[in-house]
Parts: C-alpha cells; structure tokens; sequence
C-alpha cells in the first residue's frame, strides 16, 4: 500500500506545462515554475511526462479562449490531471470547474504564487478540487522569486507592472488583472541584473501598459528612470519596452530612449483604429497620426511596430477605408491586425451595428495584404546593409543561423538567417553582424561578415 501512494506521489511530482497567451502571460508561468521547481516539482514541457498539467490559460478574445479550451480539453482525454490558472480561470472561474471533471484546481491571475501550496494539496490528495480565484489585485511585487525560463534564448521579459487603469470599451483585461500596479523601480534593477548575470542579453520589459510605469507608485511616470537605470548594466546588450499607450507617449520619454545606446529603437504602440469616430467609441485616445509624428520625429531611425482592430460595433466602410489608407500612409514596419471579438462583459459588447464576421474577415485580409508589400518593400531597403543580430538558433542540417535584429520582437516578428562563409566564430546568445543579401516579406536574409 505504501509503496503505491509513494509512487503516485512521485509521478505526481512531476509537472507538465503550457503557457498560452500573451507575454505577460509567459512571465506569470515562469515564475510559478520557479516556485515549483524550488518546491522540489519536477518541471517539463512534454506533457506526456506528467500526470498533472498545469495550463496557463488566455480569455482575451474568443479564438484565444478557443485556443485554452482546446487544450484542456485535449489534456483532459489523455487522461491528464489539469491546474487551469490565468485570464481564463479568473474569467470562468465557477463554469471550469463545474464542467472539466478533470480540472482540479483552478488558478485566478490573483492567486499565481499559491501554486506549490495548491500543487501539495492535490498530489497528496485525490479528492480534492481547489478553486482559488480572489477579486483582489495581488500586491504586485515579485522581488526575490525564483524563476525558470521557458524558451526565448537570451532574452528574458520583466514584467514591470501588473494590471490597467484605462477603460476600452472592448477589453475585459482591468476586470481580470485589476487596476494598474508598478513593480518597484529598484526590485526591476535588482532582478534585470540577476539576469544579465544568468546569461540574458536582452530584456524585455513588459505590461499591459508600459508608459504609465511609476506613476501610481512615485507620482510621476517613471519608465525613463528605469531605462536610465537598467541602461548602466555591464553586460546587458539590449533594453525592448512592449506596448506604450499613444496619449502617453512624450517627448521626454522619446529623447530618452533616444539617447540610451541599450534601448532599442523600436516602438511597439497598439493604435486599435485611425477614425476618431472609432477610437471615440472604443474610448481611446484620437489622433493616432500626431502620436506617430511625434515618435518620429524624436527618435532616430525608429521602427513602428502597431496593432489595429478590424470590425469594431458601427466601423462604417468609410471608417475602414480610412483605416487602410492610414495603413498604406504610414508604412509601419509591424502590423497586426485583428478581427473584432465580442465581449459580452464590456461595453463594446453590447452596442449595436455589430458587423457580420465575413466583413471583420474580409478588412483583415485586405488590410495584411496591404502590410505585406510594405513589409516587402522596407526590408527590400536592407539588401546591403550590415545589422547587429542576437544569434537564437542553429540548424546543423541546413548550415543556417537564426536570430532577430533590434527591430524585432521574439514571437510576434521577423527573423534573421544567415549562414557563416567566413568561417567566424559564432555562439547562440552571443551577437552577430549580418550583411543582408535577400528578403522575403517579413525575414531578412543574410551572411555573417
Ligand atoms: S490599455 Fe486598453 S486594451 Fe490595453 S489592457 Fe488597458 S484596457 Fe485593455
């Protein structure tokens, strides 16, 4: 008999793991991993390893829901136990439970750092099912906790802030992350080091709004002090904020980031649409076109990553078409643009002149094709130029070495191949200087010189 529960508890010692959504989503699963492992869990990314799964759920739009449900489903038939944490477990906390027999253990965006405590619970006990959603914001300090990297080289996310105090009509995240709250500035530097000190050459910062940093705990906005800061660390070659706010976006902070050899000179800025009648009703700042010039104008050689959404309640076919020539005008470097999803819970969700998803589709379609040859056309400007490349792969088969300039972000933008004629000596996490010989429309290709 004893031999039995001990064998149970060792396989249930180890974990399986997948992490679904967005970056900050990533972040979250590694540090429960770090928690875990310190906890003596063993961690893996087969799941077929693991009798427990933990799955860091998405609820942002409905494919992503689809995508986190899929999953569990999938998870649940092979016979796996499962631990549903993130947006979807605070967002149908009671329904998973309920309806995934599977399911022991649900897992709010709140309640990430109870996840050894509720792991212990459940291994040691079959019976038992543990919900652990709270509607209050966490404190949002993750000062000294452990941490294990999943799979971006050697670049790492630092999340900078939990949550989001503005209130577009058609986001559910402020009801699933609460209001917004910075992670001290000195607790970042302290963790930024510890990274650079690991191997990590380039961080990340992330949130859900990454311009408002400091401002709910120092009174001011704080993001150029810590870029500042985080800039004056040896060893730490590149410094990439993910996602400003356009009303946000300030001179300061642009001559900031031009000045700090280690910022990248990339804006990531989701715009949603270009029609002020649109950004009215999605209550989001107007005049995207001024926030671009300013951009622009303060930081030399900037690329513009954005993202729109297609097909938002009352888009008029003069509203997308002003969408698609502000697209066409602006010649960004990255796009991404989405289909509208209705939200039930927001705002958005129930206004009227909800537009038929063959029409969302359509507006998508038109306006990546339009993107593709602009992005075929920028990159067409780097055939002969040299840039500086963070080396991430190597195929041995092929002889080809993958990596991502400044101007690319890991997961949602281009690559860089190229191959070593030289005969260099050439490490994956260290740097490389690649002549660019041919493009497609969104990789570059290239040669070591
Ligand atoms: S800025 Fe708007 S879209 Fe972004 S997380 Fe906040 S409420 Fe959602």
């Amino acid at each position: 008999m004893s031999k039995v529960i001990n064998k149970n508890l060792m396989l249930n010692k180890k974990i399986g793991i997948v992490s679904l959504g967005c970056p900050k989503n990533t972040s979250d699963t590694e540090y429960m991993m770090g928690l875990m492992d310190k906890a003596g869990y063993e961690i893996t990314f087969d799941t077929d390893e693991a009798n427990i799964c933990l799955v860091n759920t998405c609820s942002f739009i409905a494919d992503a829901r689809k995508e986190s449900v899929r999953t569990i489903v999938e998870l649940a038939e092979l016979g796996k136990e499962i631990v549903i944490a993130g947006c979807m477990a605070t967002h149908f906390k009671d329904e998973l439970l309920k309806e995934i027999p599977e399911a022991r253990a649900i897992i709010g965006t709140n309640n990430i750092l109870e996840i050894v405590d509720i792991l212990d619970k459940i291994s040691s006990d079959s019976d038992i099912r543990i919900s652990a959603v709270s509607e209050k914001p966490y404190e949002f300090s993750y000062d000294s906790l452990p941490r294990i990297f999943s799979n971006i080289g050697s670049s790492a996310y630092l999340k900078i802030a939990e949550g989001c105090n503005h209130t577009c009509s058609f986001c559910i995240i402020p009801m699933l992350r609460g209001k917004f709250r910075s992670r001290s500035l000195e607790s970042l530097v302290n963790e930024a080091k510890q990274l650079v000190e690991s191997g990590i050459k380039e961080i990340i910062l992330i949130s859900q709004d990454s311009s408002f940093y400091g401002l709910d705990l120092y009174g001011k906005m704080a993001l150029p002090q810590l870029l500042n800061e985080l800039n004056e660390i040896d060893g730490l070659e590149w410094i990439r904020i993910m996602y400003f706010y356009p009303s946000e976006v300030n001179v300061p902070l642009l001559k900031t980031i031009n000045k700090l050899a280690k910022v990248v000179k990339y804006v990531d800025i989701p715009l949603q649409h270009s029609h002020n009648d649109i950004l009215k009703a999605m209550v989001r700042p107007l005049n995207p076109e001024a926030t671009i010039n300013l951009i622009r104008e303060h930081i030399e050689d900037v690329k513009i990553r954005s993202t729109f959404i297609v097909g938002f309640p009352g888009e008029k076919q003069h509203h997308y078409e002003h969408l698609l020539d502000f697209v066409n005008t602006q010649q960004f470097n990255r796009l991404g643009v989405f289909t509208y999803s209705q939200e039930l819970e927001v705002p958005s969700g129930s206004m009227t002149d909800q537009i038929s998803s063959k029409i969302k589709k359509q507006r998508q379609k038109e306006i990546m094709l339009c993107q593709k040859s602009i992005s075929y056309e920028l990159n067409n400007s780097l055939i002969g130029k040299n840039i500086k490349v963070l080396i991430e792969n190597y195929d041995e088969a092929k002889n080809v070495y993958t990596g991502r300039s400044q101007w690319d972000a890991p997961q949602v933008d281009g690559l860089v191949y190229f191959k070593n004629n030289n005969d260099l000596s050439l490490s994956l996490g260290e740097f490389a200087n690649v002549n660019i010989t041919q493009v497609t429309h969104y990789d570059l290709i290239g040669n070591a010189i």
